[in-house]
């Protein structure tokens, strides 16, 4: 390394989060073709649960076979209904599976390149662990209303299965109380206005990012 190197800073990092059905894919869709970095922790759940997926062996082994389909890979909708049968069964599977999302957020965010990187996790608010890992929090606000009719519409869920999942879920409230960032995209939000907000939003994260202080091991000493 030569003495002119120049350490690069750590990237900026945004928490995009909001309910079931409020558009985080669609805003996360969005900014990756702008330039950021996606790292998405349901994508790496999806991933874990998978035929052959990394956590199958210890789900298996704590719930036993009935959890997994003929592939082999997690089925939701028995691991589901365990969990609405069983309340403590939450806290188990989640006891198995947390720690292996973050260990696979944290090696993607080693390597992930873009003008910033962007934490897509659905439940930000309700695990509390988020709020130190990242610099700014972006919720996107949707009505319930407007949450159970897209999802409907996106996978046939009768709206009485929607709003159980709402009722799992934090508050509207709740999610806006920690946010840094709100993005709207309620039932009168086109995607035309989505698309603008949202790419108004980068221009403000990519000024942030480019003006922030250096990393303490950065600065001149006292
Ligand atoms: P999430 O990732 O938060 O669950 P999605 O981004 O998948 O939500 O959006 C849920 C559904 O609603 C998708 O089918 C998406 O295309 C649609 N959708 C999202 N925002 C809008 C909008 N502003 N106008 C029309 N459809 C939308």
């Amino acid at each position: 390394m030569s003495d002119t190197h120049v350490p690069s800073l750590p990237p900026y990092r945004i928490g995009l989060t909001g309910g079931i059905g409020s558009g985080k894919s669609r805003v996360a869709d969005r900014l990756a073709e702008l330039g950021a970095a996606l790292i998405d922790t349901d994508v790496i759940a999806h991933q874990l649960t998978a035929a052959g997926g990394d956590a199958m062996p210890a789900l298996r082994a704590e719930f036993g076979d009935a959890i997994a389909d003929a592939q082999g890979a997690l089925d939701r909708a028995a691991m589901r209904d365990r969990v609405f049968r069983d309340p403590a069964a939450r806290g188990r599977l989640e006891r198995i599976l947390h720690p292996m999302i973050g260990a696979a957020v944290d090696r993607e965010a080693a390597t992930a390149r873009g003008c910033y990187q962007v934490f897509v996790v659905p439940l930000l608010v309700e695990s509390g662990r988020w709020r130190d890992r990242v610099d700014r929090i972006c919720v996107v606000d949707c009505d319930p209303a407007t949450q159970i009719a897209r999802v409907g519409i996106r996978s046939g869920l009768a709206p009485e299965a929607v709003e159980r999942i709402l009722q799992a879920q934090a508050t509207r409230e709740a999610r806006l109380a920690v946010a840094d960032d709100v993005i709207v995209n309620d039932g009168l939000t086109s995607p035309e206005r989505l698309r603008e907000h949202v790419d108004a939003m980068h221009a403000t994260w990519l000024a942030l990012a480019a003006r922030r202080d250096p990393s303490p091991s950065h600065r001149p000493a006292p």
